[in-house]
């Protein structure tokens, strides 16, 4: 609870600006600077393997370190960045970032995987793949630890021009997530092209399930559909107790969300684990 208290100051500001533009007015130029001076951090959040409680793996998560006005969540900027030059680079920095933490999680003896977000658009550019597929070569972590995350409808989008380097990137041994799965408006048809490891069924179906049968019967297809394509499915937004157990009664693979942990920096990561690996190891007495 002391470690976590830490962040409550990042949190605050992530929900505060969560989806609203309600932020700071950001430029181009700013990023830009952003970028030199290293002001953008990774932020990671744990993914849990329900069955077992074991910590699979983390999500890396842009945070902006901004000199005047302070730490900002990413709905504050990703998409005045998404639609500007400096979108590869931004995602460059964030796999750097990612792979130093993952290399002190392994040399600890913790075989951690991690996923960085990548803009489906910033794809359709080959020279991003080749960078990530390059520097993932040049550092000691193997590319199966790395899963990137490419948002359902983005990928729907522009499919035919990202396909090919997405199955470059799943033959090169990349772990391949659509994130925000179900709110894409994908049909399994279109979803089984997509050279894909990893379904992330989005928080909306998610958040509250164990309380609406609605919810439940929608989730339970989205697992189905997973099992069907044999794809690795993870569950985000978990906020209750109740939540992660419906999910383990599914059968669902992994969780993410607040009920496990909220995003913390890198070098908190370990402590975190070691302080809260109990809670996981018998999840019927979890307390919420
Ligand atoms: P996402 O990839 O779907 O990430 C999950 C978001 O849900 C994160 O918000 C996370 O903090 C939040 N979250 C996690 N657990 C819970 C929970 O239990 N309840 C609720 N209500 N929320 C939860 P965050 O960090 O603000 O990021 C928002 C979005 O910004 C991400 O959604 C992703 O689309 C984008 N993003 C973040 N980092 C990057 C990045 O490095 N590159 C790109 N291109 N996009 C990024
Ligand atoms: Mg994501
Ligand atoms: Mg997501
Ligand atoms: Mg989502």
């Amino acid at each position: 609870v002391t470690s976590l208290s830490r962040f409550s100051t990042v949190r605050q500001h992530a929900e505060q600006h969560d989806g609203k533009p309600a932020g700071p007015e950001l430029s181009e130029e700013e990023v830009a600077r952003a970028l030199r001076n290293k002001e953008f951090v990774a932020y990671f959040q744990p993914k849990m393997c329900l069955a077992d409680g074991a910590l699979k793996g983390v999500e890396a998560l842009i945070r902006w370190q901004h000199p005047e006005h302070g730490l900002l969540a990413p709905g504050c900027f990703i998409d005045l960045i998404e639609r500007s030059q400096y979108i590869s680079e931004m995602t460059l920095q964030m796999l750097d970032m990612s792979l130093q933490h993952c290399r002190i999680w392994h040399d600890a003896g913790y075989p951690l995987s991690f996923s960085i977000n990548v803009s489906a658009r910033s794809l359709a550019d080959s020279r991003l793949a080749d960078a990530i597929v390059e520097r993932v070569a040049a550092s000691d972590i193997a590319p199966r630890y790395v899963i990137l995350e490419i948002t359902e409808s983005a990928i729907m989008t522009d499919l035919s021009t990202t396909l090919g380097t997405l199955a470059r990137l799943r033959l090169k041994g990349f772990g391949l997530s659509v994130d925000d799965y179900g709110t894409g408006f994908s049909c399994m048809l279109q979803l089984s092209r997509v050279p894909c490891s990893e379904l992330k069924v989005d928080r909306a179906f998610v958040n509250g399930a164990s309380q609406s049968a609605h919810l439940r019967i929608l989730l339970e297809s989205a697992l189905d559909i997973a099992r069907k394509l044999n794809l690795r499915v993870v569950a985000e937004g978990v906020e209750t107790r109740a939540d992660w157990l419906l999910l383990r009664e599914l059968g669902c693979g992994e969780a993410q969300g607040y009920f496990i942990a909220k995003p913390m920096p890198g070098d908190a990561m370990l402590a975190w684990w070691r302080s809260n690996r109990e809670r996981f190891l018998a999840p019927s007495t979890l307390d919420s």
